[in-house]
This record gives C-alpha cells, structure tokens and sequence, in this order.
C-alpha cells in the first residue's frame, strides 16, 4: 500500500523530528522514476526540471533524467543537452520570477553518498545560494596546482 505523505514538506527537513530520511526511505522505489506532474516546471527530450519537494530552502529545483540511471557518466548526448537547457532555464526562472541571482549547481556524479545524496537516480541540483546553508571551510592543499594537473592529465 502506498503511503501519502501527510506532513507539509517544508518541514522535512527543518523540523525537530527531522523526517526526511524516513519519508523516501519508505517510498519503497525509485521517488526519481515516478515524479509527479505537479511538482514539474518544464520537461526536455525525457528529461524534467522540477521543484524540490523536500527543499533545502525557497527555490531549491532539480533537474532529473527520466531513465534510472545513477551517474553523470551514463548520460547519452540528448539527455546531457536537455540537461544542459534545463540547468539554464531554472537559473532564468529564479532569477526572473524570484528575483534569485546567487545560485549553485550541484550534482554527486558517482555514488556520492557522503556528501549527503540520498536517491541513487542521478539528479541535478538548483539551489539558490544563502551563507546559512552554505559555508566553505578551505582545507590544508597539500598537492601543488602543477602537480595536481600533472596527476590528471
Ligand atoms: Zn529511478
């Protein structure tokens, strides 16, 4: 039986019981391969740009191939297009309908599940940005820029 989410989103993540996790856990499949059409801003050659519904804060929109695949690596020419535009056209949206001019882009393109992914289908992240959510904390560089090109040439 499918269960409905009851809670408001927007509390997800912010909420003292923090219920995020249990809520796509227990989705029992893949919540990328069945978005719901009224989440769904715009859609490119089966690829679809689409609000967050656990939003890290106002704004937060994805991009999500329609096909289940789980890296950046295994995006045909199309998708990786559609992807492209799609990037772009939610960029233009916050920033002509919400007037949001500070934005990242961010995907984990392997598994990535230590820097917090959660669903295996590859996704892209629009997300506006707010120092509150994001902080750089620079780390000790140990590898010189010429060696460090070198090693990955
Ligand atoms: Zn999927």
């Amino acid at each position: 039986m499918k269960s409905e989410i009851v809670k408001d989103p927007r509390t997800a993540r912010t909420s003292t019981d923090y219920w995020y996790e249990e809520a796509w856990k227990n989705a029992g499949k893949c919540v990328f391969c069945d978005l719901k059409d009224k989440y769904i801003i715009a859609e490119k050659d089966n690829v679809v740009l689409t609000v967050n519904l656990y939003q890290y804060l106002d704004g937060h929109l994805m991009v999500i191939p329609r096909r289940h695949i789980e890296s950046l690596a295994e995006t045909n020419q199309t998708e990786w297009q559609a992807i492209f535009y799609l990037l772009n056209l939610g960029v233009k949206r916050l920033h002509d309908q919400l007037k949001i001019n500070d934005i990242y882009i961010l995907d984990r393109p392997l598994s990535g599940f230590k820097t917090g992914k959660t669903v295996a289908h590859s996704h892209f992240h629009i997300i506006p940005y707010k120092p509150e959510l994001v902080s750089w904390h620079y780390q000790e560089v140990t590898i010189h820029p010429e060696d460090l090109a070198r090693k990955l040439r």
